[in-house]
């Protein structure tokens, strides 16, 4: 095989909730022969790649399986709520932030039967509450919440929810997009029966290839539930996968390749040692925006260690998309906010970074503040 080293490739350190920043081995991953995925050899990469993802959170292969499919993150939660949810039965939305927000709006395209628990997005579901509208709906099938809050950075109890939802007969789906391959999981101990991710995230790969790792049985079970979407049917895609090991329809293939070295990459560094670094970026991050005077929007000890959600300052200087070209263009990139109640900005600690990238980060940041007459330190009116 033809290898292509040391290319050039500009690094960009992307501080926006996914895409991430990538290695260079990552990226040249994708540099590969043409092949036909209908080859055996190709069959046999994502094999061993599914495999992998269920490594990834700890689940025994004989129990846990996963189903890729191509497309964005958000398709897995569609994929999710159409697919395993039996005739007659009732969808539970745990929702405190944007993406379970959207787990809602997905109901109600496919018009099924639904309750939209909410929570303020700066705060926890009240576990007690979600106890009793299990208690009083019994035909509540599916119970689903957003693991990470990526709008905010609220870490969700998913253990706990998990525990409720079995104890009331309920499957437990799980948006795992901005934890997987970073904070670890468990799905096991974890109570949950599905989790998710797209490649791009914690995994540090490529755009188009997301995947949900979950229980065999249920995805059996689920043959026998209304059919509500045909490219997006779980059973269907797992179906082809388990009878030809390929993906129904045409994958996306480079993007596979990329995957397949990204997976490799992290188990090299380590499942606790990843999230050691990962820590350490959010605490520069951290560090970075109490020295300049800024606020976060979620309570410290509720934050899950992947996005820091600041709350924009009160200077009437302030202008988030001046910043955020200042920035920009010194290779940094930063976020807009995702909640409605506070204007805020977005800084995150996933990719192929460390620290170090943080500090040199902070020093752009401060100067894009000064050159657009932002006080600081930052200050808020009240
Ligand atoms: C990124 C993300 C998604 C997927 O969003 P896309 O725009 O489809 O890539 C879903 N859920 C969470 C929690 C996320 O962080």
């Amino acid at each position: 095989m033809a290898v292509i080293e040391n290319m050039h490739i500009k690094r960009n350190i992307l501080l926006n909730p996914g895409p991430s920043t990538t290695t260079d081995t990552v990226k040249m991953a994708q540099v590969v022969p043409d092949i036909c995925p209908r080859e055996k050899e190709f069959a046999s990469l994502m094999k061993g790649l599914r495999e992998d993802l269920v490594k990834v959170v700890h689940g025994s292969q004989e129990k846990y399986t996963a189903v890729l499919f191509c497309g964005s993150g958000t398709l897995n939660i569609d994929v999710c709520i159409n697919s395993l949810l039996p005739d007659g039965r009732k969808v539970l939305v745990i929702n405190n932030g944007a993406y379970s927000a959207r787990a809602v709006e997905i109901c109600e395209y496919y018009s099924l039967p639904y309750i939209d628990l909410k929570f303020p997005v700066d705060e926890r579901p009240d576990l007690a509450l979600v106890r009793q509208v299990l208690k009083d709906n019994p035909d509540i099938g599916l119970v689903h919440t957003t693991h990470n809050e990526t709008g905010t950075g609220i870490l969700n109890p998913v253990r706990e929810i998990g525990a409720l939802a079995h104890s009331y007969d309920a499957v437990f789906t799980v948006d795992t997009t901005s934890t997987y391959a970073m904070r670890p999981i468990d799905i096991e101990k974890d109570n949950i029966d599905f989790c998710m991710a797209s490649a791009q995230k914690g995994l540090m790969a490529m755009t188009g290839l997301s995947f949900i790792v979950g229980n065999k049985e249920i995805i059996e079970a689920s043959q026998h539930y209304p059919k509500r979407s045909y490219y997006c049917n779980l059973f269907l895609q797992y179906d082809y996968f388990e009878k030809t090991g390929e993906m129904h329809f045409t994958p996306p293939v480079q993007t596979i390749y990329a995957a397949i070295q990204a997976l490799k990459e992290y188990f090299e560094e380590g499942e606790h040692e990843k999230w050691a670094r990962h820590t350490r970026v959010f605490e520069a991050i951290h560090k970075g925006l109490e020295k300049l005077g800024f606020r976060n929007i979620i309570k410290r000890e509720w934050q899950a260690g992947l996005v820091v959600s600041v709350v924009c300052p009160d200077d009437v200087n302030w202008d988030f998309e001046k910043v955020h070209d200042y920035c920009y263009k010194h290779g940094f990139t930063i976020y807009p906010g995702k909640t409605s109640v506070t204007d805020t900005f977005r800084l995150c600690a996933l990719g192929a970074i460390d620290e170090n990238d943080i500090e040199d980060f902070f020093i752009i940041f401060k100067s894009a503040l000064e050159v657009n007459n932002i006080t600081i330190p930052v200050f808020y009116n009240d």
